[in-house]
């Protein structure tokens, strides 16, 4: 049996995460605002490090994996919090732990992303740059520029594309592939927890999300995206290496079904060629 760091374990699909760990028979080190083994806050950089710190003493060294489940929706007004929790909430625990995960030699890293990543209109570009250059400052300041409807809609979707596009990045290279770590995500649609709850108990929000195509007519459930966490930890994901699994009814296939696959366009192919190069370089080391 394992240890398993789970990150916003005393709700929704963290919680439901947790417990179906904990029913199998895992040791989980929730990490929570409250109700966990670890309390911590993830919008600080002095509660990310606590975090660290204590689950790293907790594991003892050692860590089969990790679920990333902590964030905020896009509430009006929580860009701050959105922006520090749901991007350097995931950034800064994973550098952390990097250690624990590695001495594991097959550990598993499951992070939530969203499907707004690719059902948000106009995220804008150098919004998501920002936060990949961990200036949030400035990832506020555009968002913020684009007026009070859009604001908290683009921190959240950019915070979670920002943190698909690193933990993808991170994913495949030497330090986390190579050390046995596999880093994969979650895109989930409209999932009935706590966090969809307060945005459809808000008469402002709630026409919009009502309103959104769900092909399959009806929100997701937080014990069935736990299982798919689940299953993205055991050894039938040993060859899944930072893919995009999308949970959410249909809608991004409503909306995109042929944006993806795509086949790399002429102007991306020096990059490909200088990946296929820098690839070969790396095995003469
Ligand atoms: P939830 O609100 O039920 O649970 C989130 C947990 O994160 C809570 O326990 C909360 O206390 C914790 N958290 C929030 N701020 C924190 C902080 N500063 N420090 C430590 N912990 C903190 O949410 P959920 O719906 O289960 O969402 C889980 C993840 O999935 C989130 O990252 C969310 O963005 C993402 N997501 C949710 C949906 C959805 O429809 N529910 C859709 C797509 C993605």
């Amino acid at each position: 049996m394992g240890v398993y760091m789970v990150t916003g374990s005393a709700s929704g699909m963290g919680r439901s995460t947790a417990e179906q760990l904990r029913w199998e028979g895992h040791r989980v080190i929730g990490v929570d605002l409250h109700k966990a083994e670890v309390n911590a806050d993830l919008s600080t950089p002095e509660g990310r490090a606590s975090a660290v710190e204590q689950v790293l003493e907790n594991c003892g060294g050692r860590l089969d994996g990790a679920v990333l489940a902590a964030g905020l929706g896009p509430i009006p007004g929580r860009e701050k919090l959105i922006a520090n929790v749901n991007f350097l909430g995931v950034v800064e625990l994973l550098e952390g732990i990097h250690p624990a995960l590695a001495t594991a030699g097959n550990a598993k890293v499951v992070i939530f992303s969203s499907n707004s990543t690719t059902t948000v209109p106009g995220i804008p570009e150098e919004l998501i740059n920002a936060f990949k250059e961990r200036d949030l400052d400035t990832a506020l300041a555009i968002a913020e520029a684009a007026g009070p409807d859009a604001s908290a809609t683009f921190v959240y979707a950019g915070s979670k594309t920002a943190i698909t596009h690193w933990i993808r990045t991170i994913g495949v290279t030497e330090e986390w592939a190579g050390a046995g770590i596999r880093v994969n995500a979650l895109a989930p649609g409209a999932i009935r927890t706590p966090l969809l709850e307060q945005q459809l108990n808000d008469p402002e929000l709630a026409p919009s999300i009502r309103a959104f195509p769900i092909p399959v007519h009806e929100f997701g459930k937080p014990e069935e995206v736990a299982q798919w966490a689940i299953f993205m930890l055991s050894p039938a994901a040993n060859f899944l290496c930072g893919s995009v699994i999308f949970l959410d009814g249909g809608t991004d296939a409503y909306f995109r079904a042929d944006s993806w696959p795509k086949a790399i366009t002429p102007e991306e192919f020096p990059r490909f060629k200088q990946r296929m190069a820098d690839f070969a370089a790396s095995l003469e080391k």
